[in-house]
């Protein structure tokens, strides 16, 4: 098997297939040797598991992944890394890649197809620009995944790890929190990566709850939470009429039904809180 954070290994290996990086396509690849068998490990990947990565580079995460699963799908939108990928994977059997972009892919129609009768988790070293259109991708098309295992910017993952409630957290907090357990595994310095990018990098676990953690109106929840982060430095009662295009006052008989004081912020609230008021905003309904 190639050492593919070997970077003299890499070099060679990219200089023959004539490849050059795409900075627009987020393409920082994993050069420490320790992160790649440890995110694997941590994914859940083992026997009876079946693997989808997102954006599988040169292959070195996917080879820790082949080596743990039964069988890996991993998704790579640019099609000048196949042959490479074709080079490196050349020893393992159970792997297949897909040629797409993620965020238009019907990612429950792939599992059905790929994954039948393995639990499915997800293991990738996420591309930056899409970070969060792909999490939540992951999350709202409630694919039969168990965990979401990710690279992602620091500041990214302190956000999606931070206590709903607390003031780092923010609306991609509480929309992660809705589907999911989010945890902050290990931080990643970005010496790790070649090209080194601008910022560190952290890898986060998501536990995927068989149901969201708030009983209420989805579609509610989300436009609630959208309002009230829209504006975050204003009290809840302003930001809900700003977001929700309601009046002032209505904003504020709908907290008092809530039973949330008109002048707490968007950051104080709990998943509760935020059900509480979708519940007043559907009619009382959950
Ligand atoms: N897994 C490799 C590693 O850890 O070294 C590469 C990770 S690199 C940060 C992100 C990868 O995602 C690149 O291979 C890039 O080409 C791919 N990518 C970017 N946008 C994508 C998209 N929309 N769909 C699928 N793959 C994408």
């Amino acid at each position: 098997m190639k050492r593919l954070s070997d970077i003299g290994t890499i070099k060679e290996l990219l200089s023959r297939h004539g490849f050059s990086f795409s900075k627009a396509l987020g393409q920082n690849f994993l050069v420490n040797p320790t992160v790649c068998p440890r995110m694997a490990e941590s994914s859940g990947a083992g026997q009876g598991v079946g693997v989808l990565e997102i954006g599988p580079g040169i292959g070195v995460l996917t080879q820790e992944l082949c080596q743990l699963a039964d069988k890996v799908v991993a998704v790579e939108l640019d099609k000048r890394l196949l042959p490479v990928l074709d080079e490196t994977l050349a020893e393992f059997d159970n792997i297949k890649i897909v040629n797409a972009d993620v965020l238009k892919l019907d990612l429950n129609r792939l599992i059905a197809e790929e994954f039948d009768g393995l639990e499915v988790v997800v293991c990738a070293n996420l591309p930056y620009y899409i970070t969060s259109p792909v999490i939540m991708k992951l999350l709202e098309d409630r694919l039969p995944v168990t965990a979401v295992t990710v690279m992602v910017q620091k500041e990214a993952a302190q956000r999606i790890c931070a206590p709903v409630g607390s003031r780092e957290s923010g609306a991609v907090t509480v929309s992660v929190n809705y589907y999911a357990k989010p945890e902050l595994l290990f931080h990643v310095s970005a010496g790790s990566f070649m090209p080194a990018p601008k910022v560190d990098s952290a890898v986060i676990r998501l536990d995927i709850l068989q149901e969201p953690s708030v009983d209420c109106d989805r579609a509610a929840f989300f436009r609630v939470v959208k309002a009230a982060f829209s504006q975050r430095r204003k009290v809840i009662a302003n930001s809900l009429s700003a977001g929700l295009g309601i009046s002032k006052s209505n904003a504020a008989a709908l907290l008092e039904q809530a039973g949330i004081a008109p002048n707490a912020r968007a950051e104080q609230l709990s998943l509760q809180d935020f059900a509480a008021i979708a519940r007043q905003l559907n009619g009382g309904n959950p």
